[in-house]
């Protein structure tokens, strides 16, 4: 089973680690994602003029890791089966 959220922010309030995606276990990497979200928070938050100029890029790159390590799950599961 996966979880994939459409959103990761919501106003000053965001998603990440976990509650953002629940990727199946083939890719054993959920952990280094919940580290990749809080790096790249950081990056955006000293990189960007506003807060919610950050937000809005952490949440594009954040939702396309989130996406990507899904299908890599995904398709590892699925050759595990023979699909
Ligand atoms: C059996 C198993 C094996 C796994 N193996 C791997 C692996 O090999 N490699 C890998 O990368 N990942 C693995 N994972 C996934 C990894 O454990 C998670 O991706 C990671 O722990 C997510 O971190 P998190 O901080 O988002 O959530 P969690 O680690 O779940 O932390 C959430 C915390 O919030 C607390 N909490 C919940 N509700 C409240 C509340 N209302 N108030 C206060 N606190 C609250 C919980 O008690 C918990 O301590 C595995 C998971 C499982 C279940």
């Amino acid at each position: 089973m996966d979880l994939a959220c459409p959103r990761l922010v919501f106003d000053r309030t965001i998603l990440t680690e976990d509650a953002s995606f629940v990727i199946r276990p083939h890719t054993a990497s959920s952990t280094s994602k919940g580290i990749a979200n809080a790096f790249a928070l950081c990056k955006e938050l000293v990189e960007r003029q506003t807060l919610s100029e950050s937000l809005e890029n952490w949440q594009i790159s954040e939702l396309d890791r989130g996406r990507s390590l899904m299908n890599y799950g995904q398709g590892l599961g699925g050759r595990s089966q023979g699909r």
